[in-house]
């Protein structure tokens, strides 16, 4: 069985001590490729480090919502260089967020556009982050899509109907982590349901919100295995299959290997 984690923050210090380990385990639990996945300059020349050292580690650079306050001049130029470098998959992650607010949000708009005009650019899909702002990702996706689709990733979804339906149709992939095991989120799993099986993927979304039976512990790779078992449940699929097929959508998706 081969698993992708699609989001996982290893640069974080949640991991410094033991990234290794982390990354050893997930590999002996199937998982043969992850997504380090940066949240500002500089995590985005450590994810690509930790790219450049073990195989199975991929890359995305990026700015996220958050972070973007703190970017300073210089920043986004580095970034739109970063891009180019070798294991480098995606960019992100990107998005907004209304809940936390760290950012002005007329400054988290102009990120996100240029994170996706980047991905663009480079032909790279981009990561989004959306909280308490659906309406709003949903609006800035229709207008850079145009009349053309998009090549990105709605990542740990959690949002509703409208904005699946909407991240469908601009030709968006989905990505569910954690939260889709938690008993309580019987809708989610319902709306999971609806994804058609090329657009799906897992992912951990590391060192946070680890899925179920590991709730409430430090998150890691090797238990998006729990994760794409809840989604093959919910798709009547067997484990092996719901793994072959989000590790298909990965590798087509990032250009990374398969098996
Ligand atoms: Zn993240």
């Amino acid at each position: 069985m081969h698993l992708v984690d699609t989001h996982a923050h290893l640069d974080e210090d949640a991991f410094s001590q033991d990234v290794d380990e982390v990354i050893a385990r997930a590999v002996s639990s199937g998982v043969t490729a992850m997504l380090a996945v940066a949240t500002t300059l500089e995590s985005s020349r450590a994810t690509i480090a930790l790219a450049a050292r073990v195989p199975q580690v991929f890359a995305a650079v990026g700015i996220h919502p958050n972070y973007a306050v703190q970017a300073k001049p210089g920043d986004w130029e580095a970034i739109e260089e970063l891009a180019a470098s070798p294991k480098v998959v995606a960019i992100g992650e990107t998005g907004l967020d209304r809940y936390w607010d760290h950012t002005p949000f007329d400054v988290q708009l102009d990120y996100f556009r240029r994170q996706m005009e980047l991905a663009k650019r480079r032909d790279l899909p981009f990561i989004v982050h959306c909280r308490e702002a659906e309406p709003d990702v949903v609006s800035v996706l229709r207008e850079a899509a145009g009349a053309s689709q998009l090549k990105g990733i709605m990542h740990s979804f959690c949002g509703g109907r409208a904005t699946l339906d909407a991240a469908l149709e601009l030709g968006l992939h989905i990505s569910f982590a954690g939260m889709l095991t938690f008993k309580k989120n019987i809708e989610l799993r319902e709306l999971a349901k609806s994804v058609p099986l090329e657009r799906l993927l897992v992912e951990t979304d590391s060192p946070y919100l680890a899925p179920q039976p590991h709730r409430g512990k430090r998150n890691e790779p090797a238990f998006v295995r729990h994760t794409a078992e809840c989604l093959a449940e919910v798709h009547g699929r067997t484990l092996d299959e719901m793994a072959a097929t989000t590790t298909a959508n990965a590798a087509r998706l990032f250009g990374i290997p398969g098996d």
